[in-house]
């Protein structure tokens, strides 16, 4: 099941067309996105028993070429957690290496944009980071790895926008302000749950700057996979629906490579991840 933003209203997206849940479910249903993705079982047999018709003048197909009409799926996440130097090549790339425990911060919720947002750009050392995006439906504390998944909603595609100068400034670095401006966390294009996807555990990510791939990697290169990380993260903090993971970045960020690359107005920057779709987001 995809589960979208369109127009601010929660919809189920496929290949027919787009199925607005408030409406279909003649209010069995919120219309509100953040509201729906804590109720997917549910959602999910509803579908199945109901069956109800699609509006076929919308499809999968229309707002994967064009998600210009979509929201963030998620709009107002009460937590965001992002994950540093969680692929073993982008620890390489970047001379820190990989830690022995998560490297955790945040970004702060107001930087949540759209898949198809524009992203304005506050210096001229802004970088991407496109990652796996894990979206929780139920919330908890100590929850142990071997149930992890079953708090997930589902994954999206995000992109870690990360403006380098503020970033790097200080000694040591911090990095959640710099990676929370504006539109610096585009997600999307909707929430896919883990039924559909043949491995989970096994996606690759594709970034693209004007159609050069920059960014080439897999899933399965987690240093801390995504049960390792709800464990560890709802062993401290407590975890709730809509909480929002950023798990981490593959290698092929542009500080880190010689000369330095960033961002320019006009730059179409595109993050796709296999079953997930792609955002496409221009810097302005
Ligand atoms: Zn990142």
């Amino acid at each position: 099941m995809k589960l979208a933003n369109l127009g601010g209203r929660a919809v189920i997206v496929t290949t027919g067309g787009v199925i607005d849940l408030e409406t279909a479910s003649h209010g069995r249903f919120p219309a509100h996105p953040d509201s729906a993705l804590t109720l997917i079982p549910e959602i999910r047999d509803w579908l199945a028993t109901a069956r109800p018709a699609p509006d076929t003048s919308t499809t999968l197909i229309d707002l994967a070429a064009d998600a210009t009409r979509l929201g963030p799926p998620v709009t107002a996440p009460g937590q965001i957690f992002a994950i540093g130097l969680n692929y073993r090549a982008h620890g390489t790339e970047t001379g820190l290496g990989v830690p022995d425990a998560p490297l955790v911060f945040t970004k702060f919720p107001s930087s949540v944009a759209g898949p198809a947002e524009d992203i304005p750009l506050p210096t001229t050392t802004c970088d991407w980071e496109i990652e796996l995006v894990v979206v929780l439906a139920r919330g908890g504390r100590d929850i142990p790895a071997h149930k992890a998944l079953d708090h997930v909603a589902g994954f999206c595609v995000g992109q870690d926008i990360s403006e380098r100068t503020g970033q790097l400034a200080g000694t040591p670095p911090q990095f959640s302000l710099a990676k929370s401006h504006r539109a610096f966390s585009p997600i999307g294009p909707w929430i896919t749950t883990l039924d559909e996807l043949d491995d989970p555990t096994d996606l690759t990510l594709t970034c693209t700057l004007d159609n050069e791939t920059v960014q080439s990697g897999r899933t399965r290169d987690l240093v801390f996979d995504i049960p390792a990380l709800i464990s560890h993260l709802s062993g401290v903090v407590e975890l709730r629906p809509g909480d929002l993971l950023f798990t981490g970045t593959p290698c092929g960020v542009g500080f880190s490579r010689a000369p330095a690359r960033y961002l320019s107005p006009g730059n179409v920057l595109r993050s796709t991840i296999e079953g997930l779709g792609t955002l496409a987001n221009t810097c302005v």
